[in-house]
């Protein structure tokens, strides 16, 4: 009597652990595809906000031309004849997306230059207004910058052709550079 007591309560006992060890078996295999689906959209870090938080965040014209794919008017831009050392980041998100270095005078009425902070911002097909562009949008919160077009100097050719409106400036810290 004593002994099938004791194999009885032996025998929950292995049933317990055979379910503990079967369910973190599933919940580990969970999490992993979660993982993997994750790694595959490449979005870890993308910030998603309302259209009504981005509206309290933004001034009238960064929301206009941040969510709403507007335009500055040209030559009117802040940093259209801006050329001091630092870096370009993102009006909505703060975004590291240009280098001072690869900022030059390209005439066309608005700040161009010739190269992005590597993963900074993404590429998209513009057919709108008649026209054939690559639009630019930070990689971070998908806020419209501007467009890349094939005209740009070299190392790259490129003209990032970017709305002051959609960045912010900051100036580089030389004391922190030494
Ligand atoms: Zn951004």
């Amino acid at each position: 009597m004593e002994k099938t007591k004791y194999s009885i309560k032996n025998h929950s006992k292995y049933l317990l652990i055979k379910f503990w060890l079967i369910s973190t078996f599933i919940i580990t295999v969970l999490i992993a595809q979660d993982k993997v689906l994750y790694l595959v959209n490449e979005e870890p870090t993308k910030m998603k906000r309302s259209d009504s938080e981005w509206k309290r965040i933004l001034s009238a014209a960064e929301y206009h031309i941040l969510r709403e794919k507007g335009t500055e008017r040209a030559f009117t831009g802040e940093y259209d004849g801006h050329f001091e050392e630092g870096t370009y980041v993102c009006a909505g998100c703060g975004n590291k997306i240009f280098e001072s270095e690869t900022k030059y005078r390209s005439g066309c009425g608005w700040p161009a230059f010739y190269n992005a902070i590597p993963e900074s911002v993404q590429e998209h097909e513009d057919n709108s207004f008649g026209m054939r562009r690559i639009e630019i949008t930070c990689s971070k919160c998908d806020g419209h910058l501007g467009h890349v077009f094939n005209d740009g100097p070299q190392p790259t050719g490129l003209r990032y052709c970017i709305n002051s409106v959609s960045m912010d400036f900051n100036p580089s810290d030389k004391e922190e550079q030494k």
